[in-house]
């Protein structure tokens, strides 16, 4: 580093920022990360599953000295309506088999310090508790930051500070967000003993649940409840689509009272503390809302850049901000090589995401967005699912055939021509 420029300076010490800050130090490169959190990890929010294939390309075998919370062996998906719940599970010794399929319970209040601490033994400066302003400009190249009136300098800066990027938004590389990309995420940690948490779930030490559940946690909208097992906490949450919300009445923090008292969740809490409160905006527009990546001296990463998945079964942004946090990084080792950090210096950065699981996950579920705003996905299906399952394991001594009346049912109910839509849009998704 000059006397007073560092190489790069990073937005956020978030998933995607740090991991960028421990590629570019072990690199060598002088790098800064600027946290306005009292430390890494304060001010972030996850539902709670990491993926752990991106981080074992930084840090093999990470989870063995992680705070991770528990190891996911098993998977439930719901479909719930007001009273009734239809689920389905999954355990195997396939999932979490290897480290690079494994996923693993994290709180990122814990999870994120310890990255930081990772990040500063590979060399990299970081300061928390500071906000950015705003990025520093010269001849329509970015050199820096500014906090608090200090200007700060830089052959580069990666923004890696969320969602909502100011930063970005503040130079024009991204647009301010539209309620149809964005969902809203409530969340609760609940304490209730580490026993406890292995009794209720049929848990072995070390084990966790990943419990997603769709209909009635968000009144038949687009989004859903989950809920995942910590060490002896859990995280319980709704996550509910910006649009959405303004056709209906409740709240979600009122979305998550009800989530929680539903009869199928609300036993599994009994008894429990709550001991932390948090809500946080999800990207949920996919390819659609991706922002300019690279510009002359700067580069987006992370949530930041829309970079995230809700497939309903599944949430992922994390595994995301840590993929691009890399990808960033290894771009400017290559600009610092070449001494050149314009955007042309930069632009392998977008390259390497091309090749990456980022873009080519995001265009195979481009059509994803659109298909889970159909009502018939969180209203009718759940229903649907409900009026099936109570007629099958209800056995009321009448002579009968239970499956020729579901069926005749569901074809009385289900016009040819919705059913033909739906086809079409699941089609069109892919
Ligand atoms: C309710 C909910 C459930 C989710 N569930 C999952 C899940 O189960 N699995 C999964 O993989 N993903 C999940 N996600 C998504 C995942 O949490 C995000 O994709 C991920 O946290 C993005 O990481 P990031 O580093 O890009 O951003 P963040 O973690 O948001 O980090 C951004 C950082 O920048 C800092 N910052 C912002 N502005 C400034 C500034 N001006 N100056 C200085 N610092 C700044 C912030 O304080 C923060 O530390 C969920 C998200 C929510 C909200």
């Amino acid at each position: 580093m000059s006397e007073d420029k560092f190489d790069a300076i990073i937005a956020g010490g978030g998933l995607a920022g740090l991991s960028a800050a421990i590629v570019l130090a072990r690199a060598g490169l002088e790098v800064l990360v600027v946290e306005r959190g009292d430390y890494c990890g304060a001010k972030n929010m996850t539902g709670g599953r990491l993926y752990g294939h991106s981080l074992e390309k930084i840090i093999p075998n990470f989870a063995d000295e992680a705070p991770i919370e528990r190891k996911v062996t098993h998977e439930k998906v719901s479909l719930m309506t007001e009273d009734g719940s239809l689920d389905i599970g999954y355990g195997s010794k396939k999932l979490s088999s290897e480290p690079g399929n494994a996923s693993y319970t994290v709180l990122r209040a814990k999870f994120d310090q310890w990255l930081a601490e990772k990040a500063e033994e590979a060399g990299a400066e970081i300061i928390p508790g500071i906000l950015i302003d705003r990025l520093l400009v010269e001849d329509g190249r970015v050199v820096g930051i500014e906090t608090d009136g200090e200007e700060m300098y830089s052959e580069c800066v990666i923004l890696a500070d969320g969602v909502n990027s100011m930063l970005a938004q503040q130079i024009g590389m991204k647009k301010e967000l539209e309620p149809n990309e964005v969902a809203v995420g409530a969340k609760e940690t609940i304490r209730l003993g580490e026993d406890v948490i292995n009794q209720r779930f049929g848990l072995k030490e070390g084990e966790g649940t990943a419990w997603l559940s769709a209909g009635d946690p968000t009144l038949g909208s687009f989004g859903g409840g989950f809920l995942y097992t910590n060490k002896d906490t859990v995280s319980i949450g709704i996550v509910a689509t910006l649009c959405d919300i303004g056709h209906s009445d409740v709240s979600v923090p009122k979305m998550l009272d009800r989530f929680k008292a539903h009869p199928s969740i609300a036993p599994f809490l009994e008894g429990g503390e709550v001991i932390e409160y948090s809500g946080h905006l999800v990207p949920e527009d996919g390819i659609h809302m991706i922002p300019e990546l690279v510009g002359d001296g700067v580069l987006v990463t992370g949530d930041a850049a829309g970079f995230c998945v809700n497939l309903g079964y599944t949430v992922r942004g994390m595994d995301f901000a840590i993929e691009s946090g890399r990808l960033a990084a290894e771009a400017v080792i290559r600009a610092h090589e070449l001494n050149d950090y314009s955007k042309a210096g930069l632009a392998s950065y977008e390259e390497s995401l091309k090749d990456s699981f980022i873009m080519k996950e995001l265009d195979g579920y481009k059509g994803f967005p659109t298909i889970l705003t159909r009502r018939e996905i969180f209203e009718n299906l759940p229903a649907m699912a409900d009026d099936i399952a109570a007629k099958l394991f209800t056995v009321e001594g009448k002579a009968g055939n239970v499956i020729m009346d579901i069926i005749n049912s569901l074809a009385e109910k289900t016009s040819a021509r919705e059913l033909v839509d739906l086809i079409t849009t699941i089609l069109e998704a892919f």
